[in-house]
């Protein structure tokens, strides 16, 4: 049985009629760029998100560059993230002259450690991201404490969240200002590149509704006045048309991957080798991955994909190890547990569509391999 990682061919399958209606509603339009369904689809995920704004942008790596500049974050600035994590979180730094100051994790979220943060705030520090991991969120409440203290900026980096809660809050509406991805392969994911920042600040809104449209707010009239330099980072029609469809359907994606979840838990409970995702009680995870954690994880991962399991590893390099950073100095042991973490870790087949009996191949199968080693 060959069984994906992720299976995006399915889900379209289940949706055709809604999506293909919706793309070709756009195109009889043709009102490809800033119209009327990414307003709509604006004013939809930032109600899904129980916040007040929400700024359609290229894509999430760009939602955090234009974050920075929204706040004046630049030149010499400091920036807290964890160290494990997708290299978007620290990649707009550089593009703002800031530079990323990595914290290790917790060894059982996979979240930032709370207790490590204020260690690492200088006078230069501006701002902390949290990422809310594998669809759970950051232990938020230490975070905004710390952060109000040293008046710290908190950014969400919920591109891994859609609808996940903290203390029954929506990741996204619980710091100053948030991003979200809509990668294909994200819980709530466009067919191409696609962003949001989402803030309940109005000051921030604007800001970004500008900065993403080469400095300008006004539509129509006024066209070429520009208060600010800006970029080109614009969430298209076509995308925002799918989103709107696949929106409609989230809740429901959500809770077949928490049951999906919820099997796995209690199937790898019993063997010992195995240890399951731990979501905190205060936290209901969206499970944009399911991460086991297993000591021979490499013979396992390559016996699984010769019976046809795909699987990941999110992430194999911690963020300080990676060659891109070498110029910030750090080495190996700077982050034990992230870097523990990495050689353990395996993000197992995690899809709405998965089927029981998919699920089944794939738990028996571990079992078997690990019962031989
Ligand atoms: C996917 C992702 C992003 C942004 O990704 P884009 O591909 O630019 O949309 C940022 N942070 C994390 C943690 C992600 O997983």
């Amino acid at each position: 049985m060959k069984i994906p990682l992720v299976d995006l061919k399915v889900q379209y399958q289940t949706i055709k009629k809604e999506i293909d209606k919706a793309i070709f509603g756009v195109i009889e339009s043709s009102q490809f760029v800033l119209g009327e369904n990414l307003e709509k689809f604006e004013q939809e995920f930032a109600k899904f998100c129980e916040a007040k704004y929400a700024v359609g942008v290229g894509n999430g790596t760009d939602a955090i560059y234009l974050i920075l500049r929204a706040l004046n974050i630049g030149e010499g600035d400091e920036v807290i993230i964890p160290v494990n994590t997708f290299i978007a979180t620290a990649e707009p730094l550089n593009m703002v002259g800031a530079k990323p100051v990595f914290v290790d994790i917790d060894p059982e979220t996979f979240n930032i450690n709370v207790n490590k943060i204020e260690k690492a705030i200088t006078k230069k520090t501006k701002a902390v991201i949290p990422v809310h991991l594998y669809g759970q969120s950051a232990d938020m409440t230490p975070i905004l404490k710390i952060a109000r203290k040293n008046k710290l900026v908190v950014i969400e980096d919920a591109a891994q969240a859609h609808g996940a809660r903290y203390k029954g809050k929506r990741v996204g509406s619980i710091g100053e200002v948030s991003i979200f991805s809509f990668f294909p392969a994200k819980n709530l994911g466009a067919y191409g590149d696609a962003g949001m920042v989402v803030t309940n600040k109005r000051k921030i809104a604007e800001k970004i509704f500008a900065l993403r449209d080469h400095g300008r707010r006004e539509k129509k009239k006024n066209q070429y006045v520009h208060r600010i330099e800006g970029i080109n980072s614009r969430l298209d029609e076509i995308q925002a048309a799918i989103l709107r469809v696949k929106l409609r359907h989230l809740e429901k994606w959500n809770k077949a991957r928490r049951k999906h979840a919820k099997t796995y838990d209690l199937f790898f409970k019993k063997i010992d080798k195995i240890t399951v995702p731990k979501i905190k009680s205060v936290c209901e995870s969206v499970y944009y991955m399911y991460v086991i954690r297993v000591k021979n994880r490499d013979l396992l991962r390559n016996k699984l994909k010769e019976v046809g399991i795909s699987t990941g590893i999110h992430y194999p390099i911690p963020l300080h190890l990676q060659p891109a950073f070498k110029r910030f100095g750090y080495k190996k042991g700077d982050f034990p547990e992230a870097e523990k973490a990495a050689e353990e870790i395996l993000s197992l087949p995690m899809y709405p569509e998965l089927t029981v009996s998919q699920i089944k191949f794939i738990t028996t199968s571990i079992q078997k391999i690990i019962e031989k080693e």
